[in-house]
């Protein structure tokens, strides 16, 4: 027997994972008024 078995295919549930730089906190700009080179400008790593 075929049974036709629609699955309900549910997107998970995507949460932005975004961490905060640890070398400039989420600026994306170090103490010195560069670009991080941590993160590179992203503010996040
Ligand atoms: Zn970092
Ligand atoms: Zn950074």
């Amino acid at each position: 027997m075929n049974t036709d078995d629609d699955e309900q295919v549910t997107p998970a549930q995507i949460e932005p994972k975004r961490w905060q730089c640890c070398h400039c906190g989420g600026t994306g700009v170090d103490s010195y008024g560069d670009t991080c080179p941590h993160c590179h400008g992203l503010g996040f790593c």
